[in-house]
């Protein structure tokens, strides 16, 4: 049976990526919308603590976690669209009776989601001022054939 530590290091192997946070950083400059990455972490004391993000830099690598006994739950993923007090819904992905292949998918598959989920969001709301003439009224659908701001929006 894999442990949760073997599903860690032979999903991300391919990758090159050998702790959570080296994932992370990963995760956040390769997807558009920069997702956030948490980890939930049983220590050998069997203490279970989300970490996220930046924090995940104080845990060591995968073989250093499996050699201390430090567990891996699950993952999550999440973003928040910047100027929008609003998280798309954040997806967990549990390491409890997977293998790396499916990790590995359902890993991605929660990024591409929370990726797609944010970038709606943003198209939704960052229409700049000549955005279907709405001016400087707050909050309005990107027009994509927009010529002032070419379809992107503006950041709000
Ligand atoms: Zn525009």
């Amino acid at each position: 049976m894999n442990t949760g530590h073997d599903i860690l290091t032979l999903a991300f192997e391919d990758f090159g990526f050998e702790s959570l946070y080296e994932l992370y950083r990963n995760t956040y400059k390769c997807t558009p919308c920069g997702p956030s990455v948490g980890a939930l972490v049983r220590s050998i004391d069997k203490e279970d603590r989300w970490y996220y993000c930046d924090d995940l830099r104080t845990l060591p690598h995968f073989m250093e976690m499996a050699a201390k006994g430090i567990e891996v739950l699950s993952l999550q993923v999440g973003s928040i669209v910047e100027g929008l007090d609003v998280e798309c819904d954040s997806v967990v992905v549990e390491l409890e009776d997977t293998d790396p292949d499916t990790f590995s998918k359902n890993y991605w598959a929660a990024v591409d989601a929370v990726n797609e989920e944010a970038s709606q969001l943003w198209d939704e709301t960052h229409g700049c001022p000549d955005c279907f003439g709405h001016g400087d009224e707050e909050l309005h659908p990107i027009d994509p054939e927009c010529e002032s701001c070419g379809g992107f929006g503006v950041v709000i």
